[in-house]
């Protein structure tokens, strides 16, 4: 009998034992096609010898030297790397064990800016709802997914929520694509005026949506009038690409797509690509210099910062994406993936919307296509697809984000960068058969 505390008390799960490419392999020797790269994770697949030699070599030379202490070539490299590919005036890298731990840190290190400027008024954030950015408290309290929050709520740290870009549910049938983005955008501003903005510190969101909603990409134009307002008002803008990032939208950082710098950037999942356990937060000379200028000290810190076997991961995993154009197979296989989806699905009733970027895809499915009408909760939809599916030897991430309370369901793809022609159509059948089964 298992003595692991799982997800779910009630829910058995198989043992995972090996890893082969694209596939899982449970102790039974069933194979699982990794359809959603865990959550966004294994964009390299189960066993890429480079990153696997990459960590050996890693252990045996020096498994770990405290950040207290040390800095070590591994961390240095990596921060050089990511540099050398972020947005303009991103110039520093706080490397952490995770999502969560990097959005603590982002949201920290913003608040200590302020400080150090002599604004320390500014003791809020905005944030989206239906959105996820961990299950930490400060994570989970910008966070816009109701449910998470819940229980918690007496817990969390001050932040209030505008509505998403999401053009499937919100843009207006007589409004233009443009139009709607500027709406959507300056909700911002209107929230920043509602709560006072000399009270804020920033803003928070992901460039494509991941966690809660299935793929959702902000419009052309979105950020660029975020950014805007940004500027305006003195706040920050932190990008979460934890999920969205590492080549997943098939390009290094989402938000290149958009031709914006934000201020901060979180990133992990894709950076060790599950080899290890590692998240960034990458931040710009400007927050840095403010506090090597003032107390000269980031009131933050954990035990595995720039863990040497870690870091020695994520640069053999960024060279896999940058040296061997597994970035740009990300956006070109992404294309054949979004075209099996559309002719499997694009006709079917019950699919809303099939959407994403790169090879970070999401379909949404609608009781009604006219109306959009969402399933009801009960159905459990995405859940039990999620089960079908894992039945069928196919793992896809299910969600059932909402809006202002309403449900609906989602499932996201996520597959390896590696993936083949042969093996989406493999994904894409058996995603159909478990739908089938469900509805
Ligand atoms: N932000 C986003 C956008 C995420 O998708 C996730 C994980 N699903 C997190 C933060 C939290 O990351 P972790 O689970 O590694 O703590």
């Amino acid at each position: 009998m298992s003595k692991i505390f799982p997800r779910n008390c009630h829910a058995a799960t198989p043992t995972a034992q090996r890893g082969e490419g694209v596939y899982l392999i449970d102790a039974e020797g069933k194979y699982y096609l990794d359809g959603s790269g865990g959550a966004a994770v294994s964009c390299l697949g189960h066993s890429d010898e480079s990153v696997i030699a990459a960590v050996r070599d890693q252990v045996e030379s020096l498994a770990f030297a405290h950040s207290g202490f040390f800095t070590t070539d591994p961390a240095e490299a990596l921060a050089e790397r990511l540099i050398a590919h972020a947005p303009a005036g991103i110039d520093r890298v706080y490397v952490v064990s995770g999502g969560s731990e990097a959005v603590e840190a982002a949201l920290k290190l913003a608040r200590q800016f302020m400080i150090e400027k002599g604004e320390d008024k500014r003791t809020r954030f905005i944030a989206r709802r239906q959105s996820y950015h961990g299950n930490t408290l400060g994570a989970l309290g910008t966070g816009g997914n109701m449910w998470r929050r819940a229980p918690f709520d007496p817990l969390m740290v001050s932040a209030s929520h505008i509505d998403p870009c999401y053009e499937y549910r919100l843009r207006r049938p007589d409004e233009s694509p443009h139009d709607y983005a500027l709406r959507a955008a300056d909700a911002l501003e209107e929230e920043l005026l509602r709560v006072g903005p000399e009270t804020v510190i920033g803003f928070i969101a992901e460039p494509v949506v991941g966690a809660t909603a299935g793929a959702v990409p902000a419009m052309p134009g979105y950020f660029k009038r975020i950014r805007e307002i940004c500027d305006r008002y003195g706040i920050l803008l932190i990008l979460d690409e934890i999920m969205c990032g590492m080549g997943r939208t098939g390009k290094l950082f989402a938000c290149e797509e958009d031709g914006i710098s934000p201020d901060i950037i979180t990133i992990a999942k894709g950076l060790g690509a599950g080899y290890q356990p590692i998240g960034a937060m990458l931040c710009s000379g400007a927050i840095y210099d403010a506090i090597a200028n003032g107390s000269g000290f980031f009131q933050h810190g954990h035990t595995y910062l720039g863990h040497p076997v870690a870091c020695a991961a994520a640069n053999a995993v960024l060279s896999r994406l940058l040296d061997d154009g597994l970035v740009e197979r990300s956006a070109q296989m992404g294309k054949t993936l979004q075209a099996a989806l559309e002719a499997e699905f694009g006709e079917h009733p019950h699919v809303g919307d099939i959407r994403g970027r790169g090879m970070f895809r999401g379909l949404e499915f609608v009781a009604d296509r006219a109306s959009k009408e969402p399933f009801s909760p009960e159905r459990a939809i995405a859940a039990k697809l999620k089960k079908a599916a894992f039945a069928n030897g196919l793992i896809c991430y299910p969600m059932s984000g909402t809006i202002d309370g309403q449900h609906g369901d989602h499932v996201l793809l996520a597959p390896p960068f590696i993936i083949t022609d042969d093996q989406i159509g493999e994904l894409v059948s058996k995603l159909s058969a478990s739908l089938d089964a469900v509805l």
